[in-house]
């Protein structure tokens, strides 16, 4: 599996260092707060998964699926709902946590949609930042790492459902999607 890996892209130690600081000003700013963590399936789960053990303010966690990939690389532009909340999240404070924010329509959907649901307030945190590909009106609030445009795998994002499992962000060598 890392063989199909061009290029380590953040190791490791680096996510768990940046996870760690993400909670650390997470907690702050929600200090007296609950804060309703809402995990973006399936790529959103390691994230979600170290990002609360280091938020210190009490935490209530949902999941939501949606999908815009058309083909495995490239969004299709449209975003469908796969899954919605289990929990009203009516006056609460929701905290949308991505795996990496691209062109940006995803989570202006997300935004939209949950924004209806009338919260108490709702920010978006997210590991990745591809920045440079912004098309749509839409930032995280919090963020781990600026990243080129590259496709990458690891740390819960995948590729046709694989690489999850890896513990850091890689490059995906493109043999493996242009053969
Ligand atoms: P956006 O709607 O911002 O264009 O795309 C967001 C979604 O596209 C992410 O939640 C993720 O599922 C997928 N995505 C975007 N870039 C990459 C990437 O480099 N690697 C992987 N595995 N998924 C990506």
């Amino acid at each position: 599996m890392e063989k199909d890996i061009s290029k380590i892209l953040i190791t490791e130690k680096e996510i768990q260092e940046k996870v760690k600081e993400m909670g650390k000003i997470i907690s702050l700013d929600y200090k007296g707060k609950e804060v309703l963590l809402i995990c973006v399936l399936r790529g959103s789960i390691m994230f979600t998964a170290d990002l609360m053990r280091h938020i210190t303010v009490p935490v209530i966690v949902d999941t939501i699926a949606v999908s815009s990939y058309g083909d495995q690389t490239k969004s299709s532009g449209v975003v469908r709902l796969l899954k919605d909340l289990d929990e009203d999240i009516t006056n609460k404070h929701v905290l949308i946590v991505e795996d990496i924010v691209d062109s940006g329509l995803t989570l202006k959907y997300l935004r939209k949609v949950l924004q209806q649901r009338r919260p108490a307030s709702i920010k978006v945190c997210t590991l990745l930042n591809k920045q440079e590909r912004r098309v749509h009106d839409a930032s995280p609030d919090y963020y781990g790492f600026i990243i080129p445009d590259e496709f990458v795998v690891g740390y819960g994002l995948d590729y046709d459902e694989h690489y999850r499992q890896l513990p850091f962000i890689g490059i995906l060598d493109s043999k493996i999607y242009k053969d």
